[in-house]
């Protein structure tokens, strides 16, 4: 269904995004939680979002435009455990700046390792942007690396952490870019949601 997936341009704040005006889906998530991998899934290229991008270097908020369509986000990864603290207040300014204020935002993904216990920084994160009345859906990422029927426990323990800001839980798919699981599902329900939009 992705014909065409093309590099836009890299913005380091709001006001140089593209001004198309197309609507954007929005990828966010730890560092190391499979972001890159997951876009080059989605669109069936091996490096269109570049895989382990090393902390400390300029955070840079990436625009792809699909199908001559939407565009894809690709907003830097968050929790590098020895990035300074200047570069996380940057990140965090940076993010929240453009997520706050852009008027483009189809839908935020935020991308859950599904390997780990519940981590507060997702949660803080997921909580957030939950207050702000901002469309989050999850995805779960690296489900090649646990065992079918612990999937569901990990997802259960995970949306039960989220807070009352949430009126019922986000949306999520379980995805795999080694094994290619999730992929179908996540392309047809943003290109339905387009769908919508465009009508
Ligand atoms: P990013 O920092 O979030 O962009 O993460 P990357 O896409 O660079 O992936 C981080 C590491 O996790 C790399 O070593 C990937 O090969 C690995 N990885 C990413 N997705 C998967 C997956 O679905 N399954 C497995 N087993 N490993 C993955």
């Amino acid at each position: 269904m992705i014909r065409e997936a093309t590099f836009v341009k890299s913005s380091s704040k709001l006001e140089e995004c593209p001004k198309t005006g197309l609507p954007e889906y929005v990828f966010l998530g730890r560092s190391n939680v499979g972001k890159s991998s997951l876009i080059n899934m989605l669109v069936e290229r091996n490096k269109l979002s570049k895989t382990s991008s090393k902390p400390g270097k300029t955070q840079l908020i990436n625009h792809f435009i699909i199908n001559q369509k939407l565009f894809f986000v690709d907003l830097p990864g968050y929790g590098w455990a020895k990035t300074s603290k200047k570069n996380r207040e940057s990140w965090d300014k940076m993010t929240k700046n453009y997520l706050l204020n852009s008027d483009k935002i189809a839908l935020i993904f935020i991308l859950i390792d599904i390997r780990l216990k519940p981590q507060e920084i997702d949660i803080d994160y997921i909580n957030y942007l939950g207050k702000n009345k901002l469309p989050v859906n999850l995805i779960f990422t690296k489900a090649d690396k646990i065992k079918k029927s612990e999937i569901d426990k990990r997802i259960d323990e995970f949306t039960s952490s989220l807070s009352q800001y949430w009126s019922s839980i986000p949306n999520y798919f379980i995805s795999s870019s080694l094994k290619k699981i999730g992929k179908k599902e996540i392309i047809k329900y943003i290109f339905e949601i387009n769908e919508n939009l465009v009508k």
